[in-house]
């Protein structure tokens, strides 16, 4: 579970779903700022690690040898898209992909459900990002029994083995769910109606959504319960302040950069002969 002692070992740690564990969503705040509490140091030190992430990515994308895939899955207004410019904008664009999954279209439906998934995984080298994922397919599919229970309730280990092959495979995985609460949904809401510049990001869509919100939490819940593993963590971010949410998952997926065995190939033999001609 969420583990908020003082004494919760490493940064990630405190927002980290302990493996096997009887995780419950309702004790997490997601208006507590864990971990950095003011807004001006927190956007000072978002500036230090992008610059550090900038560094991991290039030597990420030169080392060629690994990858690292960052789930994002949050509630409508959440802060995914927020996250992705935020966090991962600054970063060279030619190491990084996002990839947003929609409702499946009928080709993806014809297959089983991690066959658009597994085709969007990171090539050694790169970063990828997905806003939404297999996730959807134990939650909203959960939500509105899109697929009989019994299909879903297999899901969860087929996605546990999925994710252990991917990191046998050299893909490192971070999970990020962005925990924002039902209040703070409804003042994002409205701002989609109210602010002309964010109108097009309204959908009546999403009010339907926000009916479920309480059968959405307890698919959170079980999901993030059972698929939290060594391989493939999840973390909640409390994300009511956009400030705390874009430095904790910067400073996470910095710190795995960070502790990820990643080195510049060896230069080819002789450089130091080598004269370049007029
Ligand atoms: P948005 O991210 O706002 O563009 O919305 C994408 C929509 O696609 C959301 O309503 C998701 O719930 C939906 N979606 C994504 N993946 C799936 C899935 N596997 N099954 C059903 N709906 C999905
Ligand atoms: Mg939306």
């Amino acid at each position: 579970m969420f583990d908020s002692s003082s004494h919760a070992g490493s940064f990630p740690e405190q927002f980290r779903v302990k493996p096997g564990s009887s995780f419950r969503m309702d004790r997490i705040d997601p208006s507590a700022t864990p971990g950095i509490d003011d807004k001006d140091r927190a956007r000072e030190e978002l500036a230090g690690l992008t610059k550090r992430l900038i560094h991991r990515q290039q030597l990420l994308y030169a080392d060629n040898r690994q990858a690292l895939l960052v789930v994002l899955q949050a509630m409508d207004t959440g802060g995914k898209d927020g996250t992705i410019r935020k966090v991962f904008g600054p970063l060279n664009p030619q190491g990084v992909r996002v990839c947003s999954f929609k409702s499946p279209s009928s080709e993806e439906l014809a297959h089983d459900f991690l066959w658009r998934i597994h085709a969007n995984v990171p090539r050694k080298g790169m970063i990828r990002i997905f806003n939404r994922s297999h996730y959807e397919d134990v939650l909203v599919v959960r939500v509105h029994n899109l697929v009989p229970t019994e299909e879903v309730e297999l899901r969860y280990s087929q996605i546990n083995e999925f994710e252990h092959y991917l990191s046998q495979n050299g893909i490192t995985i971070l999970k990020f769910c962005l925990h924002i609460g039902k209040d703070e949904q409804k003042r994002r809401l409205e701002s989609r109606l109210e602010r002309p510049e964010k109108n097009w990001k309204f959908s009546s869509a999403d009010l339907a959504e926000r009916q479920h919100w309480g059968e959405y939490q307890l698919a959170y819940q079980k999901a993030l319960g059972a698929c939290s593993t060594p391989w493939a963590p999840w973390h909640v971010i409390p994300s009511d302040h956009k400030w705390h949410r874009d430095y904790c998952v910067a400073r996470i997926v910095l710190e795995k950069l960070e502790s990820m065995d990643l080195k510049f190939p060896d230069p080819q033999p002789g450089l130091d002969q080598i004269i370049i001609g007029d």
